[in-house]
Order: structure tokens, then sequence, then C-alpha cells
């Protein structure tokens, strides 16, 4: 589903690249954990899935196709299959829950029978059943957090790209964004979660992909946050 070929990202010619000869593959269907310390390269590897920024060398393939070849009309619809959540949310904050989840829905021209189905649907699958007339500021951050991961996965992408999803969140709530991931991955939707949590890493027991000065440092199977345990 994502494959890193070879990648090296540079930013600025004097300094170590971002990304330095990456090779990485994610299968359809996978839950993988990116993580290593702050400037690792986590949110570069993102970036380049996204094709917000293009690979200095090697190829970046996303369901398929070379994303650096993608023409710039073609850029949409590549990101219209793949869902983002963020750290901080990033609700629009004047709109109820429903509409902040219709809008994803709206944008990509779905008619307003099918988002009266289906929004109430998403809003279920995250355990927010029933609130789609809150206002964002009512909400807790874990319900804040459940409402972004209803609006990104509401079109049904192919992939979720989750940057640091349980970073403002206590452990407890964060446990509970995890569950609703996980049941977004094993409804068939591809997971790569970038984080620093190491209990959160080690209470899932997902692959771990860690990165370090832009380097692949270790790629395992149902892994520890760290590997010296
Ligand atoms: P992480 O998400 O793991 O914190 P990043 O991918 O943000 O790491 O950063 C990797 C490296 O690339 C860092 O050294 C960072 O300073 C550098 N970098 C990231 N984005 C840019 C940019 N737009 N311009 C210049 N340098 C950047
Ligand atoms: P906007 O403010 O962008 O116009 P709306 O609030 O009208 O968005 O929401 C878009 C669609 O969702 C409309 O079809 C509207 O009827 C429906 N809708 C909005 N809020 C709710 C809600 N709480 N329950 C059911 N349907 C809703």
């Amino acid at each position: 589903m994502i494959r890193f070929d070879n990648v090296t990202m540079v930013y600025d010619k004097k300094a170590r690249p971002a990304l330095d000869s990456v090779s990485i593959e994610i299968e359809r269907g996978e839950f993988a954990f990116l993580v290593g310390p702050s400037g690792s390269g986590k949110s570069t590897f993102l970036r380049l899935v996204l094709r917000e920024d293009r690979a200095t060398a090697g190829a970046v393939f996303v369901a398929g196709q070379n994303v650096a070849k993608l023409s710039s009309w073609r850029v949409p619809r590549l990101r219209r299959g793949i869902g983002v959540v963020f750290q901080d949310f990033r609700l629009l904050p004047q709109k109820t829950v429903f509409a902040n989840v219709a809008f994803a829905m709206q944008v990509i021209g779905k008619n307003r029978s099918v988002i009266r189905e289906t929004v109430p649907e998403v809003l279920k699958t995250v355990g927010l059943e029933g609130m789609g007339h809150r206002m964002p500021h009512e909400l807790s951050g874990g319900e804040q957090q459940r409402v972004a991961i209803a609006r990104a996965v509401v079109n049904r992408p192919g992939i979720l790209l989750a940057d640091e999803p349980t970073g403002n969140l206590d452990p407890t709530t964060s446990q509970g964004i995890m569950q609703v991931l996980d049941k977004i991955n094993q409804n068939g939707t591809t997971v790569v979660m970038a984080t620093h949590d190491d209990d959160i890493v080690n209470s899932m027991r997902k692959r771990v992909i860690e990165l370090g000065a832009g380097r692949v440092l270790r790629d395992e199977a149902k892994a520890l946050y760290t590997s010296m345990m």
C-alpha cells in the first residue's frame, strides 16, 4: 500500500538529510507505528506519502502509484484516499460534530441523503453515537479526537495516517483512541501512526518502524517501543 524505495529527502543541503536511503514497505491492511525522537524524519515520511513534498531521490509508491509522477491535478485524488489525524484535532470550532464530519463529504460532492445516512454510522464507529449536535468545545479531548478520526475515515480511505494522535491525551483516553484506530484497521484500512508514546506502542504489539536521524534503525513485527526489553 505504501512503499519507499531508497528514499532520500534533503531540505537543507548543509544539514543531514531528513530521510536517508529509506526503504519500507507497508502492506494493505497493516497497522504500523513510526517511532523515533523529534527530528528523526517521521513527519517527513508522512508528508511524502501525501505528496506534500517530493523526495530528493528514490521513489514513493502509494497504492501502486509513484506519487512524484502524479500530475498536480491528480494529487487531490491521491489525498482523498488518505485520511489524516493530528495531535491537535483541527476541528472546525463553529460547526457541530455532525457538520465537522459532514464537511469532509460535502467537499467531495456527496449528496445530502448519503451524508445524513453515513455520518451517524461513522460517529457510532468512533464511539460518539448521538453526539452529532454537540459543539467541539463541549467535548473532552478524547471525544474531539474521535470526531477528527470520524472525519478522516468517513470517505473510506485506504490509508489512515495519524501524527501523534494521543500526544495531547492522558493515558486512559489514549487507550480509548487506540481501540478506535484498531477497529478502523480491522475494518481494512491501513494505519500508520507516528508516535513518541512508549506505553501505547507497548500495549498494542504492532509493527514498529524506528527512525533515527533519517534512517531506519529497526523494523519489527509485534514489537515494543524499544528493542532492549
Ligand atoms: P520528526 O517528525 O521525526 O520530528 P521531521 O520529519 O519533522 O522529524 O524532521 C526531520 C529533519 O528534517 C529534521 O532535522 C528537521 O529539522 C528537518 N526538516 C523537516 N522539515 C523541514 C523543512 N520544511 N525545511 C527544512 N528542514 C526540515
Ligand atoms: P453547513 O453548516 O456546512 O451548511 P450543515 O450543518 O447544514 O452544514 O450540515 C450538512 C448536512 O448535515 C445537512 O444535510 C444537514 O441537514 C445535516 N445535519 C447537520 N447537523 C445535523 C444533525 N445534528 N443531525 C442530523 N443532520 C444534520
